[in-house]
């Protein structure tokens, strides 16, 4: 794009920091001056199951990993779900900030970059929303995230090799059962697609797991040997 047209689309959409949500400077990149120090990804040793941060250094899984089996077989995000960033995945998800994927994406890629190449996944594929969701919304914020990791990644990213087929109610208040049940029936493969043995899922927040079971017991029983998760932030 020329620049000057870029400059002028660029008045006209002024880009706002993804943490902050406060208009940018021209010469800023991905986050404002002010935020750019304080952008802080999960320090130490994780859960090798669900990335949360694990205080003992001789334990690998946390407790709730000891408790509830998870059917994904690792998951990671590089921020914790508080403040900051909790106010900011609210713009991003519900108040049409769908450009904070490219910052979020470039999150995941600096601090589970490796991993991901690690598990080597054929494919990724975001968290679908159901359809009337997306049409609110105007886009799904997983599938954004998902298509810039996977462009980075040079890895395919298909938005309905998994299909949500029911609109389930907000999950919030539910525990990790309540909401493996709520899910129950919530996802459906694409037929048009046989699925691939590694399989890397993105969504936004990680907070008991349940989603991602669902997805993973899912594609597990469709041929998957293995699933993975990359997502922004995970609860505590
Ligand atoms: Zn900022
Ligand atoms: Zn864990």
């Amino acid at each position: 794009m020329p620049g000057n047209l870029t400059k002028s689309l660029n008045l006209l959409y002024p880009a706002r920091c993804p943490l902050c949500d406060r208009l940018m400077s021209p010469s800023d990149r991905l986050v404002c001056g002010e935020c750019i120090d304080n952008i802080t990804f999960i320090k130490g040793p994780v859960c090798r199951k669900c990335g949360r941060p694990i205080v003992s250094s001789t334990e690998t899984i946390c407790d709730e990993c000891k408790i509830r089996k998870h059917i994904f077989d690792c998951a990671l995000a590089p921020f914790l779900y508080e403040s900051t960033v909790k106010e900011s995945l609210m713009n991003f998800k519900f108040r049409h900030r769908a450009e904070y994927y490219y910052f979020y994406a470039t999150a995941i890629i600096a601090y589970a970059g490796d991993s991901i190449k690690a598990w080597a996944p054929d494919i990724i594929i975001p968290v679908p929303a159901h359809k009337k969701r997306e049409k609110e919304r105007g886009y799904n914020q997983a599938f954004l995230t998902a298509r810039e990791v996977g462009r980075y990644c040079e890895i395919p990213v298909s938005k309905d090799l998994v299909q949500r087929v029911k609109n389930t109610k907000p999950l919030k208040e539910l525990g990790y059962k309540e909401r493996l049940e709520t899910l129950d029936g919530a996802f459906e493969i694409n037929r048009k697609y046989d699925v691939p043995q590694r399989v890397l899922i993105v969504d936004d927040i990680l907070t008991s797991g349940s989603t991602l079971d669902s997805m993973a017991k899912l594609l597990k029983s469709h041929g998957a040997e293995h699933v993975y998760a990359v997502c922004i932030s995970v609860r505590v």
